[in-house]
């Protein structure tokens, strides 16, 4: 029989794409969330790439009794856990409410899972938790470091309370840290919804060629690398989401306490390529200026992802020109609002 995934925050950008791969994947699907950072017409929209309907809760994790009465309502065999806050400069401002929603949340949905015995799970994690690193390509032996920002300080207690449970309590957790995911479905019907004003760069990039901002401003041209531009690992969302596909086979079937892998390409490009790459595949000219470096960058990082490629046969199909195609057509799908 078909198993039963409950993706928690599955309506948000990671957690949509991630439905329509297990739903494609012949898992069933069942949804939580809060729609704090996402809108319910976003189930419509994957049962409209997939064909499946969405099976969906509105609540908020962090309500234990509305997560328990969804855990007896459902047979759920794991659990896939995207629901958290990730703004970093947010986080910066109001620290409390980040702990309280992302490890709180967390606990939770520990609590019930173990006392329903649902013991797998796959854990939303980032790469914020190698800290500032001056090393690249960087591997998941890499150690653990002070965060960035308190969102950063979250994940790592997030993991952390995993591997303890994961060692002493039967559960069977995979930890998946991405890099920089951007990008869309290829259907563009669903991608990312930024609230207000975006803070990454590729929802800022579609929205300035949309009209909607003035300019980008590239936070400094005086880093040590090639061009001057600071150095990421962007993986389209797709790409990502099927990972968690693999990532939830293993978490079902696996051994040992638990396991991590690091989601990129392995290749970084700087703030400049990723310009250029969506000049030439929107033939428009990206309005852009050089301002000043944003605290907290880190200079460069990039994936060495080759534990995930080999453990859980899992390659990147999309390239750094599908990443800005497939944006851009989202944007464009959205109107100039
Ligand atoms: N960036 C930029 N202008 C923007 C937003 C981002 O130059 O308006 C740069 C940023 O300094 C970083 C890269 O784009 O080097 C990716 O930033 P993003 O916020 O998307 O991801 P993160 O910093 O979390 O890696």
């Amino acid at each position: 029989m078909n198993k039963t995934i409950l993706v928690t925050g599955g309506l948000g950008y990671i957690g949509s794409h991630t439905v329509v791969e297990l739903q494609k994947n012949a898992y069933n699907v069942v949804v939580v969330d809060d729609l704090s950072n996402s809108k319910k017409e976003v189930a419509e929209r994957i049962t409209a790439i997939t064909g499946e309907p969405v099976k969906l809760y509105i609540s908020d994790i962090n309500d234990q009794d509305d997560l328990e009465a969804l855990f007896e309502l459902e047979a759920i065999d794991g659990v896939v856990h995207f629901a958290a806050f990730k703004s970093v400069g947010e986080s910066v401002n109001e620290p409390f409410k980040y702990y309280a929603n992302n490890i709180g949340g967390m606990i939770a949905l520990q609590k019930v899972m173990n006392k329903h015995r649902v013991s797998s799970v796959v854990f939303s994690s980032s790469c914020t938790v190698y800290g500032d690193t001056k090393q690249s390509p960087i591997d998941e032996t890499h150690p653990v470091v002070d965060a960035i920002s308190p969102y950063g300080t979250t994940k790592i207690v997030c993991e952390q309370i995993l591997k303890d449970l994961c060692k002493h309590s039967g559960v069977k957790g995979v930890i998946l840290r991405y890099f920089n995911p951007v990008g869309a479905h290829p259907s563009a019907r669903i991608g990312e919804l930024p609230l207000g004003v975006p803070n990454n760069l590729v929802p800022y990039i579609t929205q300035t060629a949309a009209g909607i901002r003035e300019k980008l401003t590239v936070f400094g041209n005086d880093y040590n690398t090639p061009d001057g531009t600071n150095i990421r690992d962007y993986i389209h969302v797709v790409d990502l989401a099927k990972a968690h596909v693999k990532a939830m086979d293993y978490a079902l079937t696996m051994d040992q306490e638990y396991d991590i892998f690091n989601l990129g390409t392995g290749k970084g490009h700087s703030v400049l390529e990723v310009i250029k790459a969506f000049e030439k595949v929107s033939g428009t000219d990206l309005p852009h200026v050089i301002g000043d470096r944003r605290t907290g960058d880190v200079e460069q990082i990039w994936a060495d992802a080759s534990k995930a490629e080999n453990k859980l046969e899992w390659t990147c199909q999309y390239d750094m020109e599908d990443m800005m195609d497939t944006a851009w057509k989202w944007q464009q799908s959205l109107g100039a609002g």
